[in-house]
């Protein structure tokens, strides 16, 4: 319910002027599960939309059911087909699946993305508990408990009680590209968690004083510390603390950047520092890395780079004012 406003019994964490303390809350879960950060995100994310873009009677209405325990999600992610509204009449209905679905099982209030003809809309739907998904494709090597999947969304009508918003609402910038920052901040937090778990075991082995591993104990916490700069920054830029919404997109795209290649150094140094015992389950390091490793796979990585690059050489800000 945090992330409603207060008027319907929420905090506030999604709105403007709290992304710092929603920030760190994802980082704390990402140290914690980067499962349950990836569910707790969706959630987040699918109540800002609503409370964004969606009408009085669909916030409260979503409100209602999480306040009964029901959990939301933003499942875009499609097959070739693509998920459609086809209108038949006066009748119209979703045809097509989800795919990479979060929580699929799990999850009764998703927002799904689906093309009525050129136009994307978002749909905000109520699925039974026992609707049909299947994970049997979800064999990635990390982030197994998300269970995500795909779910067959064919035959659901939908109205205007289930659009959200307009056509276009859901890739509306700065909001879309800009709030990459909430998976950077459960990417960090895992980050952050690796490093303590190194100091952990070089100092429970005895080996800290050894000065290849202080080298790597340093670069690491520099690498966490510089994603943590950034990642804040990204917060506070989309809470509002930026004026140029081109600049806030460029900059999230950036922190993107640099919250993958910390997470991807650490990982690697921590993989070296601590030898196998960084492979053997049930150790710890073993399990974040490999969530991290899977869950730092994120859209088009490359296209948000270099939007973030030509977005500078287009600008005339110096680089230390970017
Ligand atoms: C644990 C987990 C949970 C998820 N949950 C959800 C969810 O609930 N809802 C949802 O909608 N999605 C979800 N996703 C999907 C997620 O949002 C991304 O869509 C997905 O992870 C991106 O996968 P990818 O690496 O194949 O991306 P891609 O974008 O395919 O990137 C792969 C590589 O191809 C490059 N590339 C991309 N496009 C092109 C192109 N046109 N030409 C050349 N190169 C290109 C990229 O830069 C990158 O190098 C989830 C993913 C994970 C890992």
């Amino acid at each position: 319910m945090a992330a409603f406003p207060e008027a319907l019994r929420g905090s506030g964490l999604s709105e403007p002027e709290h992304q710092g303390e929603l920030c760190t809350v994802l980082r704390l879960l990402g140290a914690a599960d980067l499962s349950i950060a990836r569910l707790i995100e969706g959630h987040i994310n699918a109540i800002a939309l609503v409370c964004r873009y969606g009408t009085k009677a669909q916030q409260a209405s979503l409100a209602s059911d999480v306040g009964d325990g029901a959990l939301a999600a933003v499942w875009g992610a499609d097959d070739a087909a693509g998920l459609k509204i086809v209108t038949d009449g006066s009748r119209a209905e979703l045809v097509g699946r989800k795919i990479l679905a979060s929580g699929a099982g799990f999850v009764t209030r998703p927002i799904v993305t689906a093309k009525a003809g050129e136009d994307q809309l978002m749909c905000l739907l109520r699925l039974a508990p026992d609707h049909p998904v299947d994970l049997s494709g979800w064999t990635a090597q990390g982030m197994r408990s998300t269970a995500t999947g795909a779910v067959d969304l064919t035959g659901i009508p939908i109205g205007s009680d289930e659009i959200v918003g307009s056509a276009g609402d859901f890739m509306r910038q700065p909001w879309f590209s800009g709030g990459a920052w909430r998976f950077c901040a459960a990417h960090l937090g895992a980050t952050e968690r690796l490093v303590e778990l190194f100091r952990d075991h070089l100092i429970s082995r005895g080996r800290a004083e050894d000065p290849y591993q202080l080298q790597r104990v340093a670069g690491c916490v520099a690498a966490a510390r510089t994603a943590r700069f950034w990642v804040e920054e990204a917060a506070r830029r989309f809470g509002g603390g930026h004026c140029n919404p081109d600049a806030t997109v460029a900059f999230a795209n950036m922190t993107r950047m640099v919250t993958e290649r910390s997470a991807l150094d650490v990982m690697e140094t921590v993989q070296r520092g601590a030898g196998l015992l960084a492979f053997n389950r049930p150790d710890p390091i073993e399990r974040i890395c490999r969530d991290l490793s899977t869950y730092l796979r994120q859209p088009v990585p490359d296209l948000a780079m270099s939007n973030a690059a030509r977005a500078w050489l287009n600008s005339s800000a110096p680089a230390g004012e970017f």
